[in-house]
């Protein structure tokens, strides 16, 4: 088992308003995060901006202000909304701060030096929103086949990574460690890509003439740095100036990404971090996307959906529930308001919630004493599935988890029919309070199990089971405590 975990985010671009594409990673990195410190480990939860480059000079432009107003404002909107997720990211990088660009300047010499690095003169089909040179082959009647939007013939010097030269070094490298690229279908996309195709040499340089926000190359100062090479190097450069002192962070523990960035991740990333003389990440995860009852999510189409309007209503915990819990991490998923609805009222109010309420009620109700001696096969349950935490989160398996604690939920509703406390109250003291103390554990353990994916709702059934210092660690059978300290509250999850 790792002693430490360092997890990251993408860097999201900041040209746009952040949308339930950028919650979705961010979710699933808090939870990934809030496991690993749940199980002890060191932690160093990254995320950030990315904020230079074509687009960002240009909605500074659009809007009269410059790009360094622009940042500000749009870093101000997603450290907001950052916040309303219940994210617990431990540190938050720009890469305008100045430590960043000096990492950059100092990787870029480091690479000239070495001679991975060359300048050449260029001549190629340039699109200017999507700053990507595109090869005559890989236009799509002519436009780019990334937007669809007009290119441009630019012929310019410019200075190139020799990336091409990494290209089997990259297949063996992914060819010998399985887990290195996530999921599988990922992982097989990037080796096709790499077997089928010639890996060319990675332009990294704009002219400034053409461009100015960007990181001055140290070698040459008549050139701003590509975008894609300047953010990449956050997860390392975060690990000199914001990672907490005295640990080795890197290389990083998992890289969480949306599948559409998979191959800057995997590709560029990785042949840069060979060229360094670095080691790689240990892992790279590509999550699907959402379709919104069936459609791709577009402004046009009108169907964006906005994280902050279903927080407002259904609150953060069940929006985080869920995300994880509706498709398996990694493939695509549907959205519909329905299958919210579905989720919320089954799995969250009936479910937990009603099961919540009704021990508690009973509690109060028929006085039981509190007997952890006979537990009635439910401290079996939590014994089982913590044994294969490590592993299912270790994979990214969120909604295996939330199966599996759903299996114990279940179980315990199940057991409350079965038998039947109100009976019992009349006829079988003994009896009764082995059957409360048995769900008032379970409950107990529900909590602990719950409080990655859904931190909020964790506290409050440990505020309501009466558990006052409930630690961070998986709580254990017959840790829950008392029947004296419970104070029963509003319902866990409200009807509509
Ligand atoms: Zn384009």
């Amino acid at each position: 088992m790792d002693e430490i975990a360092y997890i990251t985010t993408p860097l999201y671009y900041v040209n746009a308003e952040p949308h339930i594409g950028h919650a979705y990673t961010q979710i699933a990195a808090d939870t990934l995060a809030r496991y690993c410190r749940q199980s002890g480990k060191k932690v160093f939860f990254l995320t950030g901006t990315d904020e230079h480059g074509q687009k960002i000079q240009d909605a500074a432009d659009a809007r009269g202000i410059s790009p360094r107003e622009h940042t500000d404002e749009m870093v101000g909107k997603f450290k907001d909304l950052w916040v309303k997720l219940d994210i617990s990211n431990d540190g938050f990088i720009r890469t305008t701060d100045e430590e960043h660009k000096e990492t950059v300047r100092s990787l870029l010499n480091k690479l000239y030096e070495k001679g991975e690095i060359e300048k050449r003169s260029y001549t190629g089909w340039y699109c200017v929103p999507d700053e990507r040179f595109w090869r005559e082959k890989d236009l799509e009647e002519g436009k780019c086949p990334e937007c669809g939007r007009e290119v441009e013939r630019i012929r310019e010097d410019n200075y190139f990574f020799l990336m091409s030269a990494y290209q089997e070094k990259l297949i063996e490298y992914i060819n010998s460690n399985p887990g290195y690229i996530k999921p599988d279908i990922r992982r097989n996309e990037v080796l096709g890509f790499l077997k089928n195709n010639r890996l060319d040499d990675l332009c990294i340089s704009r002219p400034k003439s053409r461009l100015s926000w960007g990181i001055p190359l140290p070698f040459d100062e008549n050139y701003v740095t590509y975008v894609w090479f300047d953010a990449l190097i956050n997860y390392y450069s975060a690990t000199g100036y914001i990672a907490p002192p005295g640990v080795n962070w890197w290389p990083a523990t998992c890289h969480l990404i949306g599948k559409d960035i998979l191959t800057t991740h995997s590709v560029y990333w990785s042949t840069m971090l060979m060229g360094l003389g670095l080691p790689l990440p240990r892992k790279i995860f590509a999550h699907g996307w959402w379709t919104i009852t069936g459609e791709k999510m577009s402004k046009s189409r009108g169907n964006v959906i906005a994280p902050l309007d279903l927080v407002e209503q259904w609150g953060v915990n069940a929006f985080r529930y869920f995300l994880l819990r509706q498709v398996s991490f990694g493939m695509d998923g549907n959205f519909s308001e329905e299958q919210f609805i579905s989720r919320y009222e089954t799995d969250l109010a009936n479910d937990l919630g009603n099961l919540l309420s009704r021990v508690l009620s009973m509690i109060s109700k028929y006085s039981p004493s509190y007997d952890p001696s006979r537990p009635d096969g439910f401290e079996k349950l939590s014994e089982d599935i913590s044994g294969d935490l490590e592993e299912l989160y270790g994979e990214l398996r969120f909604s295996s988890v939330l199966d599996r604690i759903w299996e114990i939920v279940k179980s315990a509703n199940v057991y409350v029919e079965r038998s039947a406390p109100w009976n019992l109250a009349k006829s079988d003291t003994e009896r009764l309070s082995q059957v409360l103390t048995s769900l008032y554990e379970t409950l107990g353990c529900v909590a602990s199990l719950i409080y990655p994916f859904m931190p909020g709702a964790s506290a409050e059934m440990n505020r309501q089971l009466g558990i006052e210092e409930p630690g961070l660690g998986i709580r254990r059978w017959g840790d829950a405590g008392r029947f004296g300290n419970i104070k029963k509250g509003d319902p866990l999850f409200p009807k509509k």
